[in-house]
């Protein structure tokens, strides 16, 4: 029989998250194996419940919820988020720029295939998370990756930025709070970014989906907050701040200058009407989500459960030889580096297999983020205490081993 094969617009897609080194542990724990996961941001998994009024007002709403609903998302949905975006002192929004899609996932995608022509440019910071990339290539677009500097923080390399610009890039990527370094941009880096972008006329989007996971004294300022005459598309959502990432409820806020740019929105609300509406039920959750009890407080103070558990993992993983890490000001990953010198990897990916084969611990390596070099992994700081604990200690083992071979 002709084989069936993948469509080659999947040629360059890559996104290694959920990869072969994941199906991998799946088989393990077929076979009996207790694998500890520091590999996906998925915070219900680990006993971060969603508040339970968000859940009662899900409850409560879903004999409302069984037909379509505005492509747009529900009008009450839409409303509180507009709020929130004054709240953030978001500029220039109005109801019919707030698209609410099943995760910030859907909607990436889908401004990402209303803009790129084939061959069209888009800067994407690495390391990033990779669903942009993989987006913005599967929609025909180029990545242009610009770095993040460890040495900085992880901030972007405005330099770097502004040498991969050319006649063709359209738009520019921002993850803020970022996956998976923990970066937290300060006000005068994103201006430097908007003047950037006023300059070449690109548009900014921000993923902001981190935006409440802040720790210490952090705070967090929109990008879209700081100017007007640029156009914005800021991305938020219930998957982390609340917990509810299996209710698949992000949106997608449109502002800024956005009178030159009335075609790409007529193409976006043409996507957003083919795929009919976002999952209606956990629309109810939004409004509650957005104006109730932000309970994300209680776990980032410094007696949190989240804060506790980011001090203990960065201090372990630091403690271990050849070891440093930048401390996350914000979400729920570290971004660990390994000194080339002690530990010599040629294949990051074949490096976490190992390490799941030995240890039964599952990372997920650097490249997975677009990371160009060898020497990096993400660990989720998710779980509790004890399992971090376990989990690090095998790590070290692990690594104590590598550098002997
Ligand atoms: N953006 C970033 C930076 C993320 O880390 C994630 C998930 O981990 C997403 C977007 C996807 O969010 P959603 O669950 O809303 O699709």
């Amino acid at each position: 029989m002709r084989p069936i094969l993948k469509s080659s617009k999947l040629a360059n897609v890559c996104y290694d998250i959920r990869g072969p080194v994941l199906e991998r542990a799946r088989q393990m724990e077929e076979d009996g194996h207790h694998i500890i996961k520091l590999n996906i941001g998925n915070p219900a998994t680990f006993g971060f419940d969603a508040p339970e009024e968000i859940l009662q007002d899900v409850i409560r709403n879903l004999s409302a919820a069984s037909g379509y609903c505005d492509s747009k998302g529900l009008f009450a949905a839409r409303k509180a988020i507009m709020h929130y975006t004054q709240e953030k002192q978001i500029r220039n929004v109005q109801m019919e720029d707030i698209y609410i899609g099943n995760g910030v996932s859907e909607l990436v995608v889908i401004t990402m295939q209303a803009l790129l022509e084939d061959g069209d440019e888009i800067l994407i910071p690495v390391p990033d998370y990779p669903l942009w990339t993989a987006a913005a290539v599967l929609s025909g677009g180029v990545a242009q990756h610009y770095l993040c500097d460890e040495q900085s923080g992880w901030l972007p390399d405005l330099d770097d930025i502004r040498a991969k610009i050319t006649s063709k890039t359209r738009a520019i990527v921002i993850i803020n709070p970022n996956n998976p370094t923990g970066a937290l941009y300060p006000k005068d880096l994103l201006c430097e970014i908007i003047e950037i972008a006023r300059q070449h006329q690109l548009i900014i989007y921000a993923d902001e989906i981190y935006d409440k996971i802040l720790y210490g004294d952090a705070v967090h300022t929109s990008v879209a907050s700081l100017a007007d005459d640029v156009l914005f598309i800021t991305f938020n959502g219930l998957s982390k701040n609340y917990r509810a990432a299996g209710f698949r409820s992000g949106w997608a806020v449109v502002s800024g200058e956005k009178s030159h740019a009335q075609d790409y929105i007529a193409g976006l609300n043409m996507l957003a009407s083919m795929r009919l509406c976002a999952n209606v039920p956990s629309q109810f959750g939004i409004q509650t989500a957005l104006g109730g009890y932000q309970s994300i407080y209680d776990l980032t103070m410094p007696t949190g459960r989240l804060m506790r558990q980011r001090d203990v993992a960065w201090k372990l993983l630091t403690d271990i030889p050849g070891v440093t890490c930048f401390k996350p000001q914000a979400a729920l990953y570290l971004f660990p580096r390994l000194d080339p010198k002690i530990y010599p990897i040629t294949n990051d990916q074949q490096f976490v297999l190992d390490l799941l084969l030995e240890e039964k611990v599952l990372l997920v390596q650097g490249s997975g983020f677009n990371w160009p070099f060898p020497d990096h992994f993400r660990l989720v700081f998710l779980p509790n205490v004890d399992d971090l604990t376990e989990a690090i200690d095998r790590i070290a083992h692990f690594l104590q081993r590598y550098r002997k071979r």
